[in-house]
């Protein structure tokens, strides 16, 4: 059976109870996924446990880009861009369908942001450092063409522009591809599965206690070392360790809305600054455009993030001022999510000037934790965190080098961009004779690459739309370990930030199949149908 089949966890707590493991990674964001992977592939015998479910963290909060982040310049954080920067290509390489190239626009102003000299500097500087394409580098743009790029922007304030390459994703699902492509190397992996404490031996960790929610008692969990890739949580970890001692985590919270395209239609993404002299993105994506993000202190519950009214009507304010043309109010956004950064407190920085760079800290115990960082980045941050894992207890052990540049994140996956596009070619035909929508051709293969035959193949008769989402789910639980509807509905699919309109045509019957697959009782049914029903009203639901 399929490691990540939602039938396997059985099996799989079997082996986390019995099993002496070399690497345990708590986490399951991408971070965590990605040190699962590096290690697994390199001949560690390793298990990954994540207390809700795979990218509940920030790791399905993002503003989903690959990006080399360009303001990271103008804290001269050169040595991030150009890892976060080179990496871009790599993972497009990796999983060229779900780290798809985007041009992004940045308009020049009059009266605020940086110059058209130091901005087409900065962005020579990017590409270099990042080893961009000469076909892709930066192109500066007159005034004209920026609005011919753009004719929504202000025409009074807009005095030239930029164009230059960045990657958008689905960070959620480029997680469970990256944990689904650790199980193919071995590993052991498990959401729902909370670590709350750690087992020592003469002062140094050789297990953790963990807890299945779907199972009763607690259970041990051996390990010759361990690494905390809980990002928010880190702390969290570093207390019940007793070393939290130095430096510590500061939250700042981002949040994004989501709106229809019509009512924000831009013809690309774009990133531009606002009078307070932050940067913000507005991402055409689907039948949506999605807005992000705000950077704010944050000292509210890590389990619950919520976007405020404050945050809602900042950014509102930010693209009305944008594009005169756009009126948008509150009552337009359809959807929206929040999300906490865990970056590295710094005396007397504001939350936008504390650096991205990730952390390792490692504790007397042995317990190895890593925070900061960037989605951009996993492959790297996990590439150092298993090095620094193999000097403390393998050395000299016949391991191989980290290889997860050459490792494909989806079996059977795509040799190259190309490749993308004839398939959803392919499949905008199987779609069609299905009867269904076009524009679930890009979406499936947007959101599973060439898993979306399997997809098709299981598609039953009936109502093609609903019947379309219950082959998805189906495959989500024999395949993505979905256990429960906010899995599939949020972090599987990305239905409730983008594709809501959905959602009226098809949640009984996602619920019903939930109902069917796992046995539920009637009262659970129920409350799962009301956690579901709180979950949708919460995205617009602004306080
Ligand atoms: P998380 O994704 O938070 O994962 C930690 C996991 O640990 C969680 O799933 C949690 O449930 C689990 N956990 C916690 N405690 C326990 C426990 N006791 N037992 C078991 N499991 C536990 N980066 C980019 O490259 N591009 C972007 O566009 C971008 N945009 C961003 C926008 C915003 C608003 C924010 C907040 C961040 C953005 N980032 C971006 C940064 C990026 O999202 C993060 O760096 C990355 O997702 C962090 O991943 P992680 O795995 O370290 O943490």
């Amino acid at each position: 059976m399929n490691k990540l089949s939602s039938q396997h966890r059985e099996s799989t707590i079997r082996n986390l109870k019995s099993g002496l493991y070399d690497l345990l990674v708590i986490g399951g964001g991408i971070t965590g996924a990605g040190i699962a992977l590096d290690a697994a592939s390199r001949g560690l015998k390793t298990a990954l446990v994540e207390k809700n479910d795979f990218s509940f963290g920030t790791s399905s909060r993002s503003t989903k880009l690959i990006h080399g982040g360009l303001r990271y310049l103008k804290q001269l954080e050169f040595g991030l861009v150009k890892e976060v920067g080179s990496e871009r290509a790599v993972v497009h390489r990796l999983a060229p369908h779900l780290v798809v190239p985007e041009k992004m626009l940045l308009p020049l102003y009059e009266k605020r942001g940086f110059g058209s000299l130091l901005t087409s500097f900065g962005l020579k500087l990017y590409d270099w450092l990042a080893g961009v394409k000469p076909e892709d580098q930066r192109k500066m743009l007159t005034k004209s063409q920026t609005h011919g790029y753009e004719p929504l922007l202000r025409k009074d304030e807009v005095k030239g522009g930029a164009i230059y390459a960045e990657y958008r994703t689905d960070d959620a699902r480029l997680t469970i591809e990256i944990v689904k492509t650790a199980a193919r190397y071995g590993a052991d992996v498990m959401n729902y599965c909370k670590v709350s404490d750690f087992i020592y031996d003469a002062g140094k960790i050789v297990g953790v206690k963990a807890h299945d929610e779907f199972g009763s008692d607690a259970f041990l969990v051996k390990a010759k070392s361990v690494v905390s890739a809980t990002g928010p949580w880190v702390d969290e970890l570093r207390e019940i360790d007793r070393s939290k001692t130095g430096k510590y985590l500061h939250l700042t919270k981002g949040i994004h809305l989501v709106v229809a395209f019509e009512k924000l239609p831009v013809r690309q993404a774009i990133y531009f600054d606002v009078e307070d002299g932050r940067m913000i993105f507005a991402i055409p994506r689907g039948r949506t455009t999605y807005i992000g993000t705000t950077d704010t202190n944050y000292n509210g519950s890590i389990d619950k993030v919520d976007a405020s009214r404050e945050d809602a009507e900042y950014l509102i304010r930010a693209v009305n001022q944008t594009f005169p043309a756009v009126n948008l109010v509150v009552s337009d956004i359809e959807s929206s999510w929040a999300g906490l950064r865990p970056l590295i407190h710094e005396e007397g920085k504001s939350a936008s000037e504390l650096s991205r760079k990730d952390e390792i800290f490692l504790s007397p115990s042995g317990l190895i934790s890593i925070a900061g960082g960037k989605l951009t980045g996993y492959r790297k941050m996990a590439e150092r965190v298993v090095d620094l894992v193999i000097a403390n207890t393998f050395e000299g052990l016949d391991l191989k080098n980290c290889f997860t540049d050459k490792i494909r994140l989806v079996a059977s996956g795509f040799e190259n961009y190309t490749e993308v596009k004839s398939y959803r070619a392919y499949i905008a035909e199987r779609v069609q004779k299905l009867g269904l929508n076009a524009i679930y051709a890009n979406y499936l293969v947007s959101n599973y690459g060439k898993q979306t035959d399997l997809i098709l193949n299981d598609l039953r008769n009936g109502d093609a739309d609903r019947e379309l989402a219950l082959a998805e789910l189906r495959f989500t639980f024999q395949h993505e370990m979905a256990m429960k509807p906010l899995d599939f509905i949020v972090r599987r699919t990305g239905i409730l930030y983008f594709y809501k309109n959905r959602l009226a045509h098809i949640k009984v019957a996602v619920l019903n199949e939930f109902q069917r697959y796992f046995r539920w009782s009637t009262e659970r049914l129920q409350f799962e149908s009301e956690t579901l029903e709180m979950a949708i009203q919460g995205v617009t639901n602004f306080r």
